[in-house]
Formats: C-alpha cells, structure tokens, sequence
C-alpha cells in the first residue's frame, strides 16, 4: 500500500529526532561499553535511514545538533560518513571490509582544468602504485576512469552511497568503473581546482586498509613520498597542467584535506600565473585581503592588484571549513603565506565586504583597495584597453 507524502514526513521527523537523541547519548557515553551498545544503535537507524533514501532525516538531525553545538554533532557526522564510505561485503563465503576512497590531485593551468580520462591501462597502472605505496598490497582495488571536480562529486549521502555501491559492484567482478563522459555534468573551470580520482579499496575482514596501519609510518611521510612516486602517471592522465598529488585516503577525510591544501595551492597557482602569462611580477603586486559577509563571515576574497593603478588583475576565494569562523586568525595565516610567496605588499581590510557576484557572468567581485567589490580587469599585452572576461 503506498503512503501519502504527510504520513512520511512524520516518519521522517521521527527518524531525526532518533538519530539525535541516539547521537547525544554516544557523546555523553562515559564508558566503551556504553559506546558500543550506542554506536550499534546509532549505525542500525543510519543504515536504516539511508535504506529508505531518506537524506532530509538525515540533515535535519545534523542541523539540530549542529544549532546546540555539541559534541553529539561531530559524533553523528562520523556515524553516517562511516556508514555511507564504509561497508562489510561478502565475496564467495569470505567476509571483507570495502572503502570507497579518493586519491585527490590539486592541479592549475593556464588554459583552465579540463576534463581528464583515464585509460584502462592507466587504471591498471594506478591500482598497482597505490597497492605498492598506500594500501595493503594484497587490497582489492576497483577505480573510476574520470577525474571528478569538486562540482561534480555527488551531492548528498544517499547519492555518494548509491556511487560507492556502484564502484563495488565493480569490484566484485574484478573491474573498473568505465563512465560515459556523457554522464558526467559539465563543470565550472577554474585557474586552479581539484581532481578527485575515485574507487574502492577492498581487503579481508580483520585485515589493515593502509600501509601506515601496518607498518606505524606517519601518514605525512606516505603523503611525502606518494606526491614524488605519482608524478609520472599523472602527468600522463593531466598533461599540460602543475599537479600536487594529495594522500588517497579515506573519502570524506580525503576530501576535507584537499579543501584545505587547495587554498594555499590557489595562491601559489596564481602568483606562478600572474608572472607566466600577464608578465606580473611579486614586485609589482599589491595584495588585498577581505572578509565577506552574509550573515556569518563566509569567506576571504583575495585580490591580486597593480602596485601603482590599483587596478584588480586576478582573485581567488579563500573558503571557511569546518568550525572556522571569524576568530579563527585565517588572514595572518594569508598574509604569512603570500609573504612566502614572495608577496611583500599585503593589505587586510578591516570593514565587512558584501558577498558580492556579477550579474552578467556569475564570478565573484573582489575588494580594492577602497573596499569596493570590482570585477577583474585583465590587463591586455600591447593596449592600454583592459579586457572584461566575458
Ligand atoms: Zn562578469
């Protein structure tokens, strides 16, 4: 019998309230045995949730939680990013333990990112690097032929679940996740950005997933030597393009940390831009630094401008993340490593800027040195005439 659309939503209010309350039990939790009976608790209604592809019960709990700034929040957050990248499957009467992954790559070009493919020999090429340096090398390992951008990642749990369902699939029958580019939605292109390569890592119940597990290496080490030992085979998926490779992690967790490290590779991307194509040297730079506001301070907007004209030549958007807020010392830490960048000139504006886009093309106003939101103006070579990017 089917339900009507109001008997539902009760369910679903019902589901939320369940979640917080099993997740603000967990962070009250004083003891293992008290975390155990709750984490079981909490992860049977999560999947149960995501069963019914019930995302709003999902969000209105975080939401809750997150209003009353508790621990409970942070605590429900991990249940159900465990539950969606996280799964125990069954191959042939054997137990294993799936991870959906990514192995991130932060890249920036002059002509703009474009969409990268990847071949199969290439996936086969990958899956056995990442078996030598990263995963357990007996891991089974099923990748997705597509470098996804961040806009085109999936947006909710239910449909990063149904992805990782997909990729596992695959790697049931010993394959790779081969999309049609048709498939893909298209993407905004950006100076610089990430690319997220994507698959699933299987390895036998009880079994470690990463090599740090094993072998007690710090992950910064891994990291370190992965961004050398992955040079050459990205270089031949993205040519044309200055690459960092970021530790292959576990999704969510990998992802955050290509958030992060994204806003420093931005600046760098574009003080290496600014010099190679508008021939803009460090010593004619003059750099603006402001704070945007809606309700909240959602975000830094960094202006590149000529010394002398002040006239604005490029920007980039320094996002929050996570708890990050105003009191957070983000623009020390902007200034500190435009400094290192080789940028003598910084100026911080003290007042609110408004988050301002352009009507005509949708890309963000940045502040000069006034504290007046401008458009980019892009210096022609040989013309006084500056050019409007649209
Ligand atoms: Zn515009």
């Amino acid at each position: 019998m089917k339900q009507s659309p109001s008997s539902k939503r009760g369910r679903g209010i019902r589901s939320a309230e369940t979640l917080s309350r099993l997740a603000e039990g967990l962070s009250a939790s004083g003891s293992r045995a008290e975390d155990e009976y709750w984490n079981i608790k909490l992860e049977a209604e999560i999947k149960k949730v995501i069963l019914e592809k019930d995302e709003i019960s999902l969000n209105v709990a975080l939401d809750k939680l997150s209003e009353k700034e508790t621990r409970a929040h942070e605590e429900l957050a991990d249940a159900i990013e465990g539950c969606i990248e996280f799964e125990r499957i069954f191959l042939e009467n054997n137990s294993f333990d799936s991870l959906l992954i990514t192995a991130p790559v932060l890249a920036w070009s002059t002509l703009g990112l474009s969409n990268f493919n990847i071949s199969k020999k290439y996936l086969e090429d990958i899956s056995a690097l990442l078996r030598k340096h990263i995963f357990n090398p007996d891991a089974q390992i099923s990748l997705v032929n597509y470098l996804y951008s961040p806009d085109q990642l999936p947006e909710s749990f239910i449909e990063t679940k149904q992805l990782k369902k997909t990729i596992t699939h695959c790697l049931m029958k010993n394959s790779h996740l081969l999309l049609n580019e048709k498939e893909i939605k298209e993407t905004s292109t950006f100076l610089a950005d990430q690319r997220h390569l994507l698959g699933v890592v299987a390895v036998k119940t009880g079994d470690h997933i990463f090599q740090w597990q094993d072998n007690f290496m710090r992950p910064e080490d891994i990291e370190a030597s992965w961004k050398k030992v992955s040079r050459e085979m990205f270089s031949k998926i993205m040519p044309q393009c200055a690459r960092e490779a970021i530790l292959p992690r576990a999704y969510y967790v990998a992802c955050r940390d290509a958030d992060r490290q994204l806003r420093k590779f931005s600046i760098q991307a574009s003080v290496s831009y600014l010099a190679s194509s508008l021939s803009i040297t460090n010593e004619s730079l003059l750099v603006v630094i402001g704070g945007c506001y809606d309700r909240h301070l959602e975000e830094y907007r960094i202006s590149f401008c000529d010394k002398r004209s002040f006239e604005v030549y490029h920007g980039i958007v320094w996002p929050l993340l996570g708890p990050e807020d105003e009191l957070s010392e983000l623009i020390e830490i902007i200034e500190a490593y435009l400094k290192s960048c080789g940028i003598a000139e910084v100026k911080s504006l003290s007042q609110r800027l408004p988050l301002e886009f352009c009507e005509e093309c949708g890309s963000p106003l940045y502040p000069n040195i006034e504290g007046e939101m401008v458009h980019i103006e892009q210096p022609e070579n040989d013309s006084p005439q500056h050019q409007h990017i649209h």
